[in-house]
């Protein structure tokens, strides 16, 4: 029987679409030692059939990105907002896709904390996906589930990276009126291994986080940090230049290995929508500068268009120039750069304390040593 090739492994996002077509249900996603899943087959059981091939969006053709057009845009309603990552749009777009009798799909974590898509019917149960996680969520079986609704007739809005609604829409294999996708602009998943030893070096003695927010906007939406609330006890703060995490994810220091040639850049987003952070926002939008968060939307289809229009009346949106929001959004046509130490980084990080790890890895320049490098500067320039 013929052998079945994926896609290469460093190419693989983990998208879970060869694993969601099998007809023989013969693929797994496992786990490697750096925490990220890949498919395996079982061979004994494969039909060679070749549909895992066929779905993989790495390994089919892409058509070339042009230009979208664009919106700055932030929900009237300030606790939203406040909860949101950039300008709380995403719930805003849920709630009407609810209040028609829709399914909501995106990323959420289960009481482990590991983080995975699920589908969500009330308006209550909106607040989990609400917000970024910086860590790769698992598909599961959401791609089935959301083909049994989209052919039940009910609508679904599907969110995720970029690469995930890729792998949604080459599963599906059609257009469905009722579906609208929506991404975001990805900055790269990080390992789930790297998020579970982080929440290890959080938890000690015995104090279980119950619930994250990777962009608390305690200091503002530009300074963000991360908080995580625990069962008991205080919470912990600390903003981006601070926290080991968020400083190594900025880092690019745990990325998927496919993050770093991302197959999604500088094609045709496969998502009708793509959210934000509406950064360069005190350069085109002053007056929209209050540092309280605003989404970058972009518009790719008329399914997308009538989806922002059903939802006008909760937002505060402005048409923008694409092309100059952008300018200030590099993760939107190019992947970060792979650091040198990443292999070493995620090794020591499952072998050790995770701070630890980032400390001696990725250290933070103390002031005093930042002291004496703009010292040694400028006595190099009187020279
Ligand atoms: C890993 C990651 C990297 C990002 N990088 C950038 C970037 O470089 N530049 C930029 O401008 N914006 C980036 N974003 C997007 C940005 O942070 C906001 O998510 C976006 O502006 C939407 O914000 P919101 O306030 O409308 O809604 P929010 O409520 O903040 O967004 C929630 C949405 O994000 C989805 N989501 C959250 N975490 C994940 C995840 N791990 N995987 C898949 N879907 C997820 C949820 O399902 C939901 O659809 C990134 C988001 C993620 C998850």
């Amino acid at each position: 029987m013929e052998k079945i090739e994926l896609c290469e492994r460093n190419n693989c996002t983990g998208c879970f679409a060869c694993f969601s077509a099998c007809p023989a249900a013969c693929i797994a996603m496992k786990e490697d030692k750096e925490g990220f899943l890949y498919p395996v087959i079982d061979e004994t059981r494969c039909l060679s059939c070749g549909l895992c091939r066929k779905v993989c969006p790495v390994l089919s053709e892409k058509k070339k990105a042009s230009s979208p057009a664009a919106k700055a845009s932030y929900a009237k309603d300030e606790t939203l907002r406040e909860e949101s990552s950039s300008g709380g749009v995403f719930s805003v777009l849920a709630e009407s896709v609810l209040e028609r009798g829709g399914v909501v799909f995106g990323a959420a974590f289960n009481e482990g904390m590991e983080l995975c898509h699920v589908a969500v019917e009330k308006m209550e149960d909106l607040a989990l996906l609400r917000g970024s996680k910086y860590v790769q969520s698992r598909i599961g079986d959401a791609f089935s589930l959301a083909k049994r609704y989209l052919e039940q007739g009910r609508g679904v809005l599907f969110s995720g990276t970029p690469c995930q609604i890729g792998g949604l829409k080459s599963f599906l294999n059609r257009e469905y009126d009722n579906l609208i996708t929506v991404d975001v602009i990805c900055h790269g998943v990080p390992s789930p291994l790297a998020w579970a030893q982080y929440l290890r070096s959080r938890e000690k003695k015995g104090r279980k986080v119950k619930k994250v927010s990777f962009r608390h906007k305690k200091l503002g939406w530009k300074k963000y940090g991360i908080r995580l609330d625990f069962q008991k006890g205080k919470p912990y703060f600390a903003p981006l230049d601070r926290d080991p995490y968020l400083r190594g994810f900025l880092a690019d220091l745990y990325l998927r290995p496919s993050c770093y040639a991302c197959s999604c850049k500088g094609n045709a987003p496969a998502a009708d929508l793509t959210l934000a952070d509406f950064w360069g926002v005190e350069k085109i939008l002053p007056q929209w500068n209050d540092d309280r968060g605003v989404s970058l939307i972009l518009v790719h289809s008329e399914q997308g268009k009538a989806l922002l229009e059903k939802s006008c009346g909760k937002r505060i949106t402005v048409d923008i120039d694409a092309e100059k929001a952008l300018r200030y959004n590099g993760a939107y046509y190019a992947s970060p750069s792979k650091p040198q130490a990443r292999e070493k980084v995620l090794k020591l990080i499952s072998e050790t304390d995770f701070d630890r790890a980032i400390r001696r890895l990725y250290p933070r320049k103390t002031l005093l040593q930042r002291a004496f490098r703009k010292l040694l500067r400028l006595f190099g320039k009187s020279r």
